[in-house]
């Protein structure tokens, strides 16, 4: 068997470095073509070993993820600058696995128009609906149900929610991720990007999109079809588990996470979303509603409000506020490629101006 070359985006963070252990245990299968890192140190070198901090980075990225001896593009840089490799990697005919969701957010259709059956998706929840709709016609669906952890939060007093700190929003329940994601998650903006990511994924209207609370994270996403038939997919957090199966399609890799056994599922619960305590998936679906290029500027206030939180710069509930805020003074249009960075770049400077009213 000829060993796929993988190029990985981002090959410190999380996903990168879950990534290199998925391959490490596959050498049969997989080798390393390129690393694009962050500061953090690497233990490896690849044909392409690119810093980020590179004054060339750029150029070599966009070299390495075309190269003609790479075959498949792990996008896991977190947030817009993951844009332009990804879409480069799809026109040159590559096969991406796609873990930064905010790609989607940005230029779902721009990304779609190029994916032709090569994008697949590094997210648990999508993840699951991939598997769920394999060997199943798209026009049988009837409904995609996201599943939500529900965060940190789920049962902390609306009124205490402005006083948590940094270090206690970090603390995700049952998934280990990047910071970016974990803030997210513990405002479910998470799930409002993954909404706009499961309409482009699977081209299935938003409102046939449905979040449900689960806060046990087994369940990682289901899919209704016309018949009334319920698909799921079940699992341990982990993952190495939707990595594998971006990186081994339409195989499955031996031995990727511990099964989970049957007795040992114990209670699942499913809860409605609670729009009040969680605003962040309504806006998300008003924003994708508005149209190109909404997502963009919901995606840009978000990245700068959670580096703010993070910072200590604002409250939690000031994240949502901000983004809120953004989409109701934003009057821009249009969904070209140069229409979303400028739309991206906006909502940046209008965050810098809005922060200093939610700080107090
Ligand atoms: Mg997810």
């Amino acid at each position: 068997m000829t060993r796929k070359r993988v190029a990985i985006l981002g090959a410190t963070g999380s996903i990168g470095t879950q990534t290199l252990d998925v391959i490490d245990r596959h050498r049969d299968r997989f080798e390393v073509f390129g690393l694009l890192a962050g500061s953090r140190p690497l233990d490896r070198e690849a044909r392409y070993t690119i810093r980020a901090a590179d004054p060339d980075a750029e150029a070599r990225v966009l070299e390495m993820v075309t190269h003609p001896d790479c075959d498949l593009v792990v996008t896991a840089l977190p947030g817009a600058r993951a844009l332009a490799p990804t879409l480069a990697a799809l026109r040159a005919g590559k096969v991406v696995g796609l873990a930064t969701k905010e790609v989607l957010v940005m230029a779902g259709e721009l990304v779609m128009a190029e994916a032709h059956h090569r994008l697949r998706p590094i997210d648990s929840e999508h993840s699951a609906i991939w598997q769920c709709l394999w060997g199943e016609q798209l026009d049988s669906v009837a409904r995609l149900v996201l599943t939500a952890s529900g965060g940190p939060f789920l049962d902390r007093a609306l009124k205490d929610l402005g006083t948590v700190t940094p270090a206690e929003a970090l603390r995700h329940p049952r998934w280990s991720m990047g910071p970016k994601v974990t803030i997210d998650s513990a405002t479910l903006m998470n799930k409002g990007l993954e909404l706009i990511e499961a309409h482009h994924l699977f081209g299935v209207p938003l409102d046939r999109i449905e979040v449900v609370v689960h806060p046990q994270s087994t369940v990682h996403s289901l899919v209704e079809f016309s018949d009334g038939s319920l698909k799921a997919q079940l699992g341990r957090p982990d993952m190495r588990l939707p990595i594998a199966v971006a990186l081994a399609y339409p195989d499955r890799l031996p031995g990727v996470v511990e099964p989970l056994a049957a007795a040992e599922l114990g209670t699942l619960q499913f809860l409605p979303l609670d729009q009040e305590r969680f605003p962040a998936p309504g806006l998300a679906r008003q924003a994708a509603a508005a149209g190109a290029p909404y997502p963009a500027v919901l995606n840009a206030a978000n990245e700068e409000a959670v580096a703010a939180f993070l910072r200590g710069e604002i409250p939690l509930p000031g994240i949502v506020q901000v983004v809120e805020s953004a989409l109701s003074a934003y009057k821009g249009s249009g969904s070209t490629l140069e229409e979303v960075m400028e739309a991206d770049r906006w909502a940046r400077d209008y965050f810098h101006i809005a922060a200093g009213k939610v700080s107090t």
